[in-house]
């Protein structure tokens, strides 16, 4: 059965339909089932991790979008930590230098796909393209149309070579938003992240979230599916992003290279 948050390909996403402070059956994040599931989730996690790599056949591409403090750093901390170093990498996308720009928006992009046997997690990604640059105007309107069919053949290529791709939206209220930007600026640990620039972005809301709508309604395929997660709390936003990845790897169904029987009697002298 389809995941509850997967936008369904061809779906209309409306963002106002999506309740940021959804938390499903549990009351808090000190309910003992939260605390279970979570951990049993990146328990399988690391295990299918594992057997991907030992397979080598397959990759997985983890996407993370969300506006400013939605929590995508938050979510590398504390699901992505359940991956190995050894066959994972992220990567975060800012602002593209002047070399990015003079490619096409995927070039920078491509070369950090995984490798076969590999996860990959995109903290930003090529969406931004279709997001920010959209917003402030950065490119002509008719070269930002034409990109959603690029990032859908792209990330078709993508899955036609063995990648998995999975694209979660951190789906946080405007509200939500004020609160996380004031602590950051009450917070001497946090305040590094604060970026006065935020705040002019933090006015275009509307025009982020009508964007955001476009990628999620005309980017989510069968091959590479978009995820809106309610992120207002954070210890849900974990356990549905590690809920889905332990789906999304088991349903890769990774598995250990058949065993060699000449091997077994191998006597190492
Ligand atoms: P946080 O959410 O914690 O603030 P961040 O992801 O915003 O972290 P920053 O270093 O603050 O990290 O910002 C990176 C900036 O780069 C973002 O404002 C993003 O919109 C911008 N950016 C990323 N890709 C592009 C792109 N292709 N074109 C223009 N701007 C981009
Ligand atoms: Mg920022």
């Amino acid at each position: 059965m389809a995941h509850p948050f997967m936008v369904a390909p061809g779906q209309r996403v409306s963002l106002a339909k999506y309740d940021p402070d959804f938390h499903g059956e549990y009351a808090s994040k000190d309910d003992l089932a939260v605390v279970e599931k979570l951990q049993a989730d990146l328990r399988a996690v690391t295990e299918l991790q594992e057997k991907l790599y030992a397979e080598g056949k397959q990759a997985l591409l983890i996407i993370l979008q969300g506006m400013d403090a939605a929590g995508k750093d938050g979510t590398i901390k504390h699901v992505m930590a359940a991956l190995n170093p050894l066959s994972c990498h992220v990567v975060g996308f800012k602002q593209p230098t002047s070399e990015e720009l003079a490619h096409d928006f995927l070039w920078r992009i491509h070369q950090h796909a995984p490798a076969k046997g590999h996860i990959a997690v995109f903290n930003r990604s090529h969406y931004e393209d279709v997001i920010v640059v959209r917003v402030k105007g950065l490119v002509s309107e008719k070269l930002w149309r034409g990109r959603y069919e690029h990032i859908n053949a792209f990330e078709k290529l993508l899955a036609d070579n063995g990648t998995r791709v999975v694209k979660f939206f951190l789906h946080i209220s405007r509200d939500e938003q004020r609160r996380r930007l004031q602590e950051r600026l009450a917070d001497p640990t946090k305040q590094w992240k604060f970026n006065p620039e935020d705040l002019r972005e933090r006015e275009r809301w509307d025009e982020y979230m009508a964007a955001y709508e476009d990628a999620l309604s005309l980017c989510s395929t069968p091959w590479a599916p978009w995820y809106v997660v309610p992120a207002n709390h954070k210890w849900y936003r974990n356990l549905v992003v590690a809920d889905i990845l332990a789906q999304t790897l088991r349903d890769m169904n990774p598995q250990y290279p058949p065993p060699r029987p000449d091997l077994g009697r191998v006597q190492i002298k």
